[in-house]
């Protein structure tokens, strides 16, 4: 039987439950155990797929096509295990469910209340598609004390009631900030945060304390006391200077290790933290780097692009390298400015996005790339904006654009017609924008021979995907005459997947997201590639 870990959070938000829950999956599945992680969220959008990144930051993809929370990308990163569709959950989708129920007079002619129905659908989705796995980490999105959370924590309370308290096991992790004024660590805000979850009826079994500095013994005993949790049941997570620490972070604080104490589990097998340390050691200590320009319309908020982020950190593990990230916000891109402000820079990413600000900026840069042999990938978005740009200046179609900014004749990339999942056929809609999309895995053909085709060592990949538009294929052979060549089809050869150009040294345009599926443990190719041309760029710069 499976064992559940819930993960709250207290005093703030950001503190790194995401994070803590990817290293906890790591360390059990390390020692031999099945891991799977989900997460409740408590906001009320039934996914976060309609949202700005700037509420929210990256929206992450699953292969089976739902738009989940950015959490979902760390555990898959450092699990190694797909996410699913239905590992993650939303107050806004709970709702709608018991909602659709009751319509359908499901509920018998009862009063549908939050306590027993919507707690009883949120213990539903807790337990359901779980089969061989050992332990379920379940991340509780919020604050304790936010009000949309009650619910969720109500739910988990019952939820360990009903499942036996001896296989669930809680834990709370909170803030415990250091007084420069009086030199001293402060755990206050942590007592109060556990009061809170314990009049609720959640006693935590441990406590992850996060500190800017190593909590002394006599804070850790208070916490001990006034929690009502053993003192090795305290465990600190001081910050880290790169992410791949966290999994050996936590192991050193016996974290694991006491997760197994509490389920009386004997350890089977040793963590192995090689890998990490490894890679922590190259992302840290590594002398040389590559100058890779991010441009994109978000790039002030970090968490915008995540994964990208974290594949292209990937792509440099790959190289032995550095990558530093020069983050361009398009819309102040002056297409005059572009060469002072791609000095020094190896390769041009432009990631996906929507809507036409910013796309000037992002047009002339690829300009730039494509007449100065700077590499460049060019993602969902990005590989639109690569064949709209091709159009204007080699096809000689002045006003090329994407129907995605208004009816236009020139619209080179078009409301996405029809496309074909598990045998059915989807039509593009950009009227209903919830969930509408091509979302997620889907298999390309690629061009024998080509570059894209040797990057991935293969003809037939299959990628994740997020769009509603599509280069128009009835422009293939004119744009192939001129040398954009159109190296990856859907099965049906009705969707262009990837463009490259033949005369440029690296010149790459994808219309899925590769991103979603690079693991630090594993890069993925194209972004190791795609780093290894900067770097022959950037050794190139350095002759000339
Ligand atoms: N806005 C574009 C589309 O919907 C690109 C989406 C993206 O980059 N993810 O097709």
């Amino acid at each position: 039987m499976a064992r559940y870990i819930f993960v709250t959070g207290g005093v703030v938000s950001s503190l790194g439950k995401g994070l803590s829950s990817a290293s906890l999956a790591y360390l059990l599945q390390s020692r031999g155990y099945k891991v799977r992680i989900r997460k409740l969220d408590p906001y009320l959008n039934v996914d976060p797929g309609t949202m700005s990144p700037f509420q929210h930051g990256e929206v992450f993809v699953t292969d089976d096509g739902a738009e989940t929370d950015l959490d979902l990308g760390h555990y898959e990163r450092f699990s190694g295990i797909s996410a699913k569709k239905s590992d993650n959950i939303t107050t806004g989708k709970i709702y709608s469910d018991v909602i659709k129920r009751e319509r359908q007079g499901k509920y018998l002619g009862k009063t549908v209340q939050v306590i027993p129905h919507i707690t009883n659908r949120i213990k539903e989705f807790i337990k359901h598609d779980v089969a061989k796995e050992d332990f379920v980490i379940c991340e509780i999105g919020g604050t304790v004390g936010d009000i949309e959370s009650l619910p969720f924590l109500e739910a988990i309370r019952q939820f360990s009631n009903e499942t036996g308290r001896k296989n669930t096991l809680f834990i709370h992790l909170t803030l415990v900030p250091y007084m420069k004024a009086s030199d001293e660590i402060k755990t206050k805000p942590t007592q109060h945060s556990v009061k809170e979850l314990r009049s609720i009826g959640i006693q935590p079994d441990i406590i992850i304390c996060r500190s800017e500095r190593s909590i002394p013994l006599d804070q850790r005993k208070k916490i001990s006391l006034f929690c009502n949790v053993s003192i090795e049941d305290v465990i600190e997570t001081v910050d880290v200077k790169t992410i791949y620490e966290a999994p050996i972070s936590f192991n050193k604080e016996k974290l694991d290790e006491r997760v197994l104490k509490f389920f009386k589990i004997k350890t089977r097998k040793k963590v192995n933290l090689n890998p990490w340390k490894k890679i922590t050691n190259l992302v840290l200590n590594n002398k040389n780097k590559v100058n890779i320009a991010v441009i994109g319309k978000y790039v002030e908020l970090k968490d915008a692009y995540k994964s990208l982020d974290e594949a292209l950190t990937h792509g440099g593990i790959a190289n032995n390298l550095k990558v530093n990230l020069v983050r361009i916000e398009s819309d102040y891109l002056n297409p005059k400015d572009i060469k002072n402000k791609l000095i020094g820079v190896s390769g041009i990413l432009i990631p996906g996005g929507f809507g036409k600000r910013g796309t000037e900026g992002k047009i002339a840069a690829i300009t730039y790339a494509r007449n100065h042999n700077v590499p460049f990938l060019g993602i969902c978005f990005g590989m639109q904006m690569a064949v709209i740009e091709f159009a204007r200046n080699r096809l000689n179609i002045k006003k090329a654009t994407s129907s995605e900014f208004g009816p236009s004749k020139a619209s080179v990339v078009g409301l996405m017609s029809e496309w074909i999942k598990d045998g059915k056929k989807f039509k593009g809609t950009d009227k209903d924008l919830g969930g509408t999309m091509r979302l997620g895995s889907y298999e390309a053909k690629l061009k024998k021979g080509s570059l894209i085709s040797k990057i991935y060592n293969s003809i037939k990949i299959n990628e994740r995907h997020r769009h509603r538009y599509e280069v128009n294929i009835n422009f293939k052979d004119k744009f192939e005459k001129k040398g954009m060549i159109f190296s990856g089809l859907s099965p049906d050869l009705k969707l262009p997947e990837i463009i490259e150009l033949q005369n440029h040294p690296w010149f790459i345009g994808v219309q899925f997201h590769p991103e979603f599926k690079s693991r630090p443990l594993a890069p993925h190719p194209l972004f190791s590639a795609f780093i290894k041309a900067a770097k022959t760029k950037s050794k190139k710069n350095a002759k000339s």
